[in-house]
């Protein structure tokens, strides 16, 4: 079962730097995910691990082994790409057993393998047609287990579901993290969609400007994020910029916003100072909003509400000059003031960026 190693990688193109300071173990049977926005690098990365671009720096190991100057047909790995590309003359059942044919697999061996991946992907009823009869869904479906059928322990998937509708989206990330775990292999999935990340992966990798910025399990990038950068990434979030006006203990900090507005937050990691700008950062369910006037809040008035279905998204209008959004399964009126409660335990304080928040949430 493999292990991926990367150790210090770096890519350049030209003047163009693609990656840099890479160091990631993918653990045997683990199902990783490369998140990140358009450009940072994630094909970059999966090319350097497959062997279709040469690294510039560091060191590639798969179990151990250098992977150095062995060619992309010599790696042992099975890849599906966002573009299906499955061979359009051959039906279902040929496009499967493909690769166990090239390789020589006796034919009572090759029809058993292909049965067991029609069965697999549940596509027994549509295995003789061909892929231009098949729905987008259906095509994908044949080409993972195309890529199974190989009998690689290391599947790698490249955007593989993007191009689809969203529920067949949900429905195939669910197969296919099945498949993987059932059958035991190390997958490394890369894709730019948050939700497709956190619902597949065992660790989600974050990369931003060809660098990591974070790596952790999908409930740790969601609820205790590191960054400002992945919890603005990882899901919605507010983010509010005030000041410690107080270090009360340990545990508790005063924190003033613009027009006099001031909260009282959690003092953690990083302990803050008196005079420290900081950022407040909160997801839009971490809140509790009243009509009541209440202790420990801000103040702010509705601006918007939709109607989701299991909730209700408010666009809020702070007097700190700020526009937050929040959730909640109250129908609050819109009209007068309301009163917004920060869930201590969920906030999260952030020293504010040297080079301002802006620079730093953005996704280029
Ligand atoms: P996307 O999600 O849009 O596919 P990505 O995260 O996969 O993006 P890469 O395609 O790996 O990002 O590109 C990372 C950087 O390297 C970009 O600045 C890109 O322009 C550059 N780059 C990638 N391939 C080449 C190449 N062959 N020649 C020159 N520059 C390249």
């Amino acid at each position: 079962m493999p292990t991926v190693t990367l150790r210090n990688i770096g890519k350049k193109f030209g003047r163009v730097v693609a990656l840099t300071g890479i160091d990631l173990e993918i653990k045997d049977a683990e199902y990783l995910a490369i998140l990140g926005p358009s450009g940072c690098g994630k094909t970059t990365l999966i090319n350097c691990i497959t062997g279709i671009v040469d690294i510039s720096e560091g060191k590639i190991e798969i179990d151990g082994k250098s992977v150095e100057g062995i060619p992309i047909e010599k790696r042992d790995f099975a890849m599906v790409f966002q573009n299906i590309a499955l061979f359009p003359h051959m039906t279902v059942s040929e496009n499967i057993s493909y690769a166990p044919y090239v390789n020589d697999i006796p034919h009572v061996e090759l029809k058993k393998i292909e049965s067991e991946m029609l069965k697999l992907v549940d596509l027994l009823e549509q295995k003789d047609l061909y892929p231009r009869e098949l729905s987008g869904g259906a095509q994908q479906k044949t080409a993972v287990a195309r890529a199974l059928a190989t009998r690689e322990k290391l599947l790698i998937l490249d955007e593989p579901i993007s191009a689809l509708d969203y529920k067949v989206r949900v429905t195939l990330r669910y197969a296919i993290r099945k498949l993987v775990k059932d059958l035991g292999l190390t997958a490394i999935h890369i894709t730019h969609d948050q939700e497709e990340a956190m619902s597949v992966a065992d660790r989600i990798v974050i990369l931003r400007a060809g660098e990591i910025v974070e790596i952790g399990t999908p409930q740790q990038l969601y609820s205790s994020p590191q960054t400002l950068f992945t919890m603005n990434f990882v899901g919605e979030s507010n983010f509010l910029e005030g000041v410690v006006t107080e270090v009360v203990s340990d545990h508790e900090v005063h924190v003033s916003f613009r027009n006099n507005q001031s909260l009282g937050l959690k003092n953690g990691d990083p302990h803050f100072e008196e005079g420290e700008s900081i950022v407040v950062a909160f997801r839009p369910e971490n809140a509790f909003i009243s009509k009541k006037s209440i202790g420990n809040s801000l103040i702010g008035e509705i601006t918007g509400k939709q109607f989701i279905g299991g909730y209700i998204r408010y666009t809020i209008s702070l007097r700190t000059e700020d526009e937050i959004i929040l959730d909640s399964r109250l129908d609050i009126e819109p009209h007068g003031n309301i009163f917004i409660q920060l869930n201590p335990q969920e906030a999260r304080v952030f020293r504010a960026p040297t080079y301002g928040l802006k620079k730093v949430l953005t996704l280029e």
